[in-house]
């Protein structure tokens, strides 16, 4: 069969995926190339929530679910207010976002979106081969995992995993004005796990069980932990279960971007885009596709400016703190929250911070453990 031709080949319509491809839509220098989105997936549920954080109006307002401007960080004997201004927190349904990259690329002739899975790829001679057909580009971005992170013996690996309830109760019950931001007062033994809430009106949230932990549990745990919150901690008796989510997100300095090649761009997950220490990646992905779309104007190599190394390795000392002292983590966060403002705490997790910021919060964590997981990451 003669392979289909296209200049680009994105392989993965998912968040990564898409919003490359609307970048190049929006930028009258890519008119011209014939783009593909490959992907098995027609992208027609609603997968995930992401929730991210700016400051000010942003690109997604018109798709977003709810905004807060203020957050709780909740444990036994604290409940702190986070007040988030400038920045706000921002929910997005993923079905909202296809639904909004899909009609929008549609409207491009140069784009094409295809019900394929890749099987193999030779970047080199510029040629994916699928379940159906066959493809050829001169370069490709690919979200899909191909490194097996899990053998990787040198990387830190723990997992951010939980499950969540939307949730609808007949009588006004939360202030959606405020989230919760992690509330530590149910957790699982002695792990680095907590309740997160996001309140969608006074009758309707998202509450999801979540841990950073190096293990995995059953299903019966998270739902067992979801109904005590619900019920012994914010003393809802009555709630109606209107959808679930459920995720696992690699929390690692496992470095996926190093299978990147001359024509070959790993995106996403898949190139490192997900933030190691807190497995957030929505607006960091908005980022790097503005970076990639700049060196691909430029002639510049792809990879540059696209991952911080200084951040990369606080990161990797953060989960090797996590993955040793794993009952650490109530008392990390906490200090975390405590002791620096909010917008210090956004502005270093955005990877926007110096050197003295970063110190600064360095300092607020500091625990004998840091210089353990300092030294072991060094070497
Ligand atoms: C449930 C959940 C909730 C999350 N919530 C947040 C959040 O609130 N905030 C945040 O910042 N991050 C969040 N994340 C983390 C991160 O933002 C997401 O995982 C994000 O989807 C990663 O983007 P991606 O493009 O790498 O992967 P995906 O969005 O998963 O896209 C990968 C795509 O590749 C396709 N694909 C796979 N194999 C092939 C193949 N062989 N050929 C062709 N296509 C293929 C898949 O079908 C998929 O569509 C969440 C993750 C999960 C799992």
């Amino acid at each position: 069969m003669t392979p289909q031709n296209f200049d680009y080949i994105i392989i993965g319509g998912g968040l990564a995926g898409l919003q490359l491809a609307l970048s190049f839509s929006e930028d009258p220098f890519f008119k011209d190339k014939q783009i593909a989105i490959i992907d098995p997936s027609s992208k027609n549920t609603n997968d995930k929530t992401w929730c991210f954080w700016e400051q000010g109006a942003g690109k997604w307002d018109s798709i977003i679910t709810k905004s807060w401007e203020t957050g709780r960080f909740i444990t036994p004997d604290k409940n702190i207010k986070l007040a988030l201004q400038p920045y706000s927190y921002k929910m997005l349904k993923s079905l909202n976002f296809y639904n909004y990259a899909k009609s929008n690329l549609e409207l491009n002739s140069n784009f094409s979106f295809i019900l394929d899975e890749i099987k193999t790829l030779n970047e080199e001679i510029g040629i994916a081969i699928g379940k159906s057909s066959s493809y050829k580009a001169s370069h490709f971005f690919d979200s899909r995992i191909t490194s097996n992170y899990l053998e990787d013996t040198h990387s830190t690996k723990i997992f951010q995993h939980f499950k969540g309830y939307e949730i609808e109760v007949e009588t006004p019950f939360f202030d959606s004005s405020e989230f919760t931001m992690m509330d530590f007062r149910l957790k699982f033994k002695d792990s680095t796990s907590f309740t997160y809430v996001l309140p969608i009106s006074s009758t309707k949230a998202l509450v999801e069980y979540t841990f950073f932990t190096p293990f995995l549990v059953e299903e019966s745990i998270y739902n067992e932990y979801l109904q005590t919150y619900l019920e012994n901690i914010l003393k809802i008796k009555d709630y109606r279960i209107t959808e679930t989510e459920k995720g696992v997100i690699p929390m690692t300095d496992h470095p996926f971007h190093k299978e990147s090649t001359a024509n070959l761009t790993k995106i996403g997950t898949a190139g490192s885009w997900v933030k190691g220490s807190t497995g957030y990646s929505f607006k960091h992905t908005e980022k790097k596709v503005a970076a990639l779309i700049n060196n691909l104007k430029q002639g510049n190599a792809l990879e540059h400016n696209l991952l911080n190394n200084r951040s990369r390795f606080y990161d990797a000392i953060f989960l090797d703190v996590l993955a040793n002292r794993n009952d650490m983590g109530e008392q990390l966060f906490t200090d975390f929250y405590s002791k620096n403002k909010p917008q210090d705490i956004l502005k270093y997790l955005d990877e926007e911070t110096g050197i003295k910021e970063e110190v600064k919060i360095m300092w607020s964590l500091y625990h004998p453990q840091f210089i353990k997981s300092f030294f072991r990451k060094l070497f």
